[in-house]
């Protein structure tokens, strides 16, 4: 088979390059020395695979694997595994950077990793994916492991790969480490709370800005892209909590009500309806899907894909406060006026973060051998992201920066104290 080059990320701007042009704006702010500057801007580790898989019709095939390591001075890498056609080495060290600054922000004992494999999930069987799962895992078997590097799940992988990759390690190493990886089925010492965890982290951040914002939830209104983990668990709880979630999308459209839409009917709709919103009949089908990000609420939640609040758009944005439930949903382009309009908007590297929270609950559990309650994981979980969300807004105010610099700082300013304590070079 022909060699593929990876494919230039087309029509969106560089993830490594919008990354840093919030690291370096945070690094000036602290005044960060050269030395931790440069130290932090390279990746510590980044390592390339080929997996020869051999396929159902008895061809092998050779894919592309990839792990970064971008920093394990807090502690072993923490980061999921995407498997996605367009994987590009790029990508994955602004995701490894991102995982970095996001255990930081929520003060959690772990450094930024990512990985990914180039390839199709969606056309590939069963089988074809656990091979794959499995090579990848015996390439990495010295790069992974509970005090190293913790895999999790990501774009194109879920509990069942997790399992394999938990499966493989454990066979390599002669006995069960179920602390090598996070996102694992329940049964296989995943943890409870974890598939709500990262919308829950969201409405905790969206309510605890509301406050600082005097936004009152019984009187406002809120829209929410993506209708999958993320955004539905984030529009669902904060219903509960009193806002009126006037519209809501997927990849299928978006939906508008301005009375309200019914979170759980959209959710049982959506899940006997192939895990889509196609056809949902409790709010009016937008014309333009775009025009949800535009709409005049008081909260936005982006929870779909990255780069859809953009130089393009911005200018039109209504909503007082964006809370990022996805990685990267506003171009580094788009900051300056969303700040200049006066909108306060929570970034990914803390909005998003529960779910990294609850995963680094797995793996306490996992060493622990015990199982916490949903409960207890919720709770401790809130008032991570509770506290988590008071230091970024001290800092905001401190440095007089917006929430997503103050993040950045918070981040940067412990992983850059630990390099000067730890030293070494
Ligand atoms: P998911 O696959 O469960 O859901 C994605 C949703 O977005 C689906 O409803 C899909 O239809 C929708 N979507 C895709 N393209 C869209 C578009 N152009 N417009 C509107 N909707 C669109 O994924 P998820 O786990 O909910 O992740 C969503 C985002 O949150 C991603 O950026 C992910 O990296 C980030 N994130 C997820 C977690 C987690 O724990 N799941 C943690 C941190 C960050």
């Amino acid at each position: 088979m022909a060699y593929i080059e990876p494919a230039p990320i087309k029509d969106k701007e560089n993830p490594l390059e919008s990354m840093m042009e919030r690291f370096n704006i945070a690094a000036e702010k602290l005044g960060l020395s050269e030395e931790v500057y440069n130290v932090l801007k390279n990746p510590a580790k980044q390592v390339i695979v080929s997996l020869p898989i051999t396929m159902d019709n008895g061809k092998i095939q050779v894919f592309e694997g990839i792990r970064v390591i971008h920093s394990n001075i807090l502690g072993p890498a923490k980061g999921g595994i995407r498997f996605a056609p367009d994987v590009h080495i790029d990508e994955v060290r602004a995701l490894a950077a991102w995982m970095t600054w996001k255990c930081a922000v929520v003060d959690i004992p772990y450094g930024g990793g990512k990985g990914g494999v180039r390839c199709n999930p969606r056309e590939m069987s069963k089988g074809e994916i656990e091979r794959l799962v499995r090579a990848y895992t015996m390439a990495m078997i010295d790069v992974f492991g509970p005090d190293k590097d913790i895999p999790a799940p990501d774009m194109g992988t879920g509990p069942r790969e997790m399992a394999w990759l938990m499966d493989e390690y454990s066979k390599a190493k002669g006995m069960t480490v179920s602390s090598v990886v996070t996102g694992k089925p329940l049964v296989l010492g995943g943890s409870l709370g974890r598939t709500e965890a990262t919308g829950r982290g969201v409405m905790v951040t969206a309510l605890a800005a509301m406050q600082k914002l005097k936004i009152n939830p019984f009187q406002a209104t809120c829209a929410v892209q993506g209708f999958g983990n993320v955004g539905s668990w984030a529009a669902r709880l904060l219903e509960e909590r009193g806002l009126k979630i006037v519209a809501i999308s997927d990849h299928t459209g978006a939906f508008y009500n301005e009375n309200g839409i019914n979170i759980l009917e959209a959710i049982a709709y959506r899940d006997g309806n192939n895990n889509n919103l196609e056809g949902f009949a409790g709010g009016e089908k937008m014309l333009d899907a775009g025009d949800l990000l535009t709409l005049e609420v008081d909260v936005l939640v982006p929870a779909a894909v990255e780069d859809v609040i953009t130089i393009h758009n911005v200018n039109d944005i209504k909503a007082k406060l964006i809370v990022e439930g996805a990685n990267g949903p506003t171009s580094a382009k788009a900051d300056a006026i969303i700040n200049e309009k006066g909108i306060m908007a929570v970034p990914d590297i803390l909005a998003n973060a529960g779910g990294v929270t609850v995963s680094y609950f797995e793996w306490v559990q996992n060493r622990l051998g015990y199982k916490w309650t949903a409960d207890r994981v919720n709770r401790r979980s809130d008032r991570i992201m509770k506290d988590s969300f008071e230091m970024v807004y001290q800092a905001s105010q401190k440095y007089d920066v917006p929430m997503r610099i103050a993040a950045y700082i918070v981040a940067i300013d412990k992983v850059a104290k630990t390099y000067t304590f730890r030293g070494g070079f």
